[in-house]
């Protein structure tokens, strides 16, 4: 196993709320464990049971709809006081491309539906507009889109670094799930959640990014763009965007 794949195991448990990893030390059935200097003695490793083989990335039967439960009816964050409905994600579960927002709005808190206030309306025009110009086959419903957090916070502030974690956690595993070819990273919040890069959205925009071994592409969020003054970065995303969806579809 290499470096960037044990990486990845390691992110991942982590995610999993999984804090300690025991190194196997070669021989069947024995373990180092940093908790004790220099390891079990051997006469102990000897004994030790044998341990149980590392799982596969996605944990068997992970469903989008197992993560949904697990959910369930979730207080592990102070959003969820304000919440009408939470706010998983939509569409195709099984797209090379998912979306990634901030957090549900007003419209979205009341539907329980990611994207369908104006912002929402304006990123369906943007993926179908021009996807149709470039001759890509794409409709909204062909993608995946979810946000980093996924109850609406009040007054539709920016979520809190701890919302971010404890949310996270679960948008990673849907991440890890859908396992698609790309993910569109919409606005700061978004793009700080999936890259940890802390630089501005203005600077991170049409650039490739990593998560995971997946790239990621960072662009304007859609109730930026509804701005009037900001024509000049709705020229900038429609630009993303046909980079992203030559790289995902041709
Ligand atoms: N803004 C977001 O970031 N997500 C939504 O679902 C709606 C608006």
């Amino acid at each position: 196993m290499n470096t960037d794949v044990l990486k990845q195991y390691l992110e991942f448990y982590q995610d999993l709320g999984v804090k300690n990893i025991y190194k196997r030390d070669g021989g069947a059935g024995a373990f180092t464990c940093p908790a004790v200097e220099g390891g079990l003695p051997a006469a102990e490793q000897a004994k030790a049971p044998a341990p149980p083989s590392l799982p596969p990335m996605v944990p068997t039967g992970e469903t989008l709809l197992k993560i949904l439960e697990d959910i369930g009816d979730c207080r592990r964050c102070r959003l969820h006081e304000g919440r009408t409905k939470l706010v998983f994600g939509v569409g195709n579960e099984k797209s090379p491309l998912v979306f990634v927002g901030e957090g549900p709005g007003a419209d979205e808190d009341a539907q329980g539906i990611p994207f369908v206030g104006r912002a929402g309306q304006l990123l369906t025009q943007m993926i179908e507009n021009t996807a149709r110009k470039e001759g890509i086959p794409l409709q909204r419903d062909d993608v995946y889109i979810c946000n980093v957090v996924k109850c609406r916070p009040p007054g539709n502030r920016t979520p809190e670094p701890d919302e971010m974690k404890i949310c996270g956690e679960f948008l990673f595993r849907q991440l890890t799930t859908i396992k698609p070819k790309a993910i569109c990273a919409l606005g700061g919040t978004a793009a700080r959640a999936l890259t940890g890069h802390k630089e501005g959205v203005t600077k991170m925009r049409g650039h490739w990014f990593d998560w995971r071994g997946i790239p990621v592409m960072v662009t304007y969020h859609p109730s930026y763009l509804l701005r009037p003054y900001n024509q000049d970065a709705k020229r900038e995303a429609w630009e993303d965007l046909k980079k992203l969806l030559h790289f995902v579809y041709d």
